[in-house]
């Protein structure tokens, strides 16, 4: 029966996130999406990242082999936010790869029509290391209340409340207001990272929570020394089936 074949179509998903400068490393098995949730250049206390690292990215991401690249930056990808008008001029060359500043974008893989918003926003803390797309519970909040409700997957670099957002002390460091709009909306897919430490998935009947930070560490800044993995999984949108 045509139904059942229709209900039946999965994607084959790969979530990523934090890379700091690490991408490279990576060996990534391909397949329909790629979704890559910010901070993957690096940025130090003394270095920020070039324009040229930016376009690096960007072409890296280029080269994987996914139909579709969706992405958004994060707190260490300060280029996305000062030469943003380059960036999106660069962008035009590559139409399988997607960039979302507080914006939707809507894609169709097989017959599978998706609704994606993505967002770099996550929950500011000053640092010594200067970071982009600082924001406050006000801007967060007008973004976010403004993610439309019939959104399948959300992208954004910080996490929820309570989900996949706990630092190696053990504190909760996710985004209420998130929290509240995810619980409203209910997304299929919450993928984030920003936590390292919190790296893993929780599902709450409704939502996926997919942290996909691809190292398990949240203090160390050598980064080169630390090992990294991914996460990949096919994903029947229909039932809302991971596995
Ligand atoms: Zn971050």
């Amino acid at each position: 029966m045509q139904v059942e074949s229709i209900q039946k179509k999965s994607l084959r998903i790969t979530c990523i996130s934090d890379m700091h400068g690490e991408y490279n490393r990576l060996n990534l098995p391909g397949g329909d999406l790629l979704i890559c949730a910010g901070d993957f250049l690096y940025s130090g206390d003394n270095y920020q990242p070039t324009l040229e690292e930016g376009l690096q990215f960007i072409k890296w991401l280029n080269d994987q082999h996914y139909l579709t690249k969706i992405f958004v930056a994060g707190n260490h990808d300060l280029v996305f936010e000062k030469n943003e008008a380059q960036i999106r001029q660069t962008l035009k060359q590559y139409p399988s790869i997607r960039y979302l500043l507080n914006e939707t974008t809507k894609i169709e893989i097989d017959g599978i029509k998706l609704q994606i918003f993505g967002s770099p926003l996550y929950v500011y803390h000053q640092s010594r290391i200067i970071q982009s797309f600082t924001n406050n519970d006000s801007s967060r909040s007008r973004i976010f209340n403004n993610i439309p409700e019939n959104t399948d997957i959300l992208i954004t670099h910080g996490p929820s409340y309570g989900k996949c957002d706990e630092n190696y002390k053990g504190i909760s460091c996710g985004c209420p207001i998130l929290k509240q709009v995810i619980n409203k909306i209910n997304p299929k897919l919450h993928v984030f990272g920003h936590i390292h430490e919190a790296n893993g998935t929780s599902f709450n009947g409704n939502t996926h929570f997919i942290n996909a930070a691809i190292m398990s560490v949240g203090f160390s800044r050598d980064y080169s020394r630390v090992s990294i993995h991914h996460t990949s999984f096919t994903w029947t949108p229909n039932n809302n089936k991971l596995e």
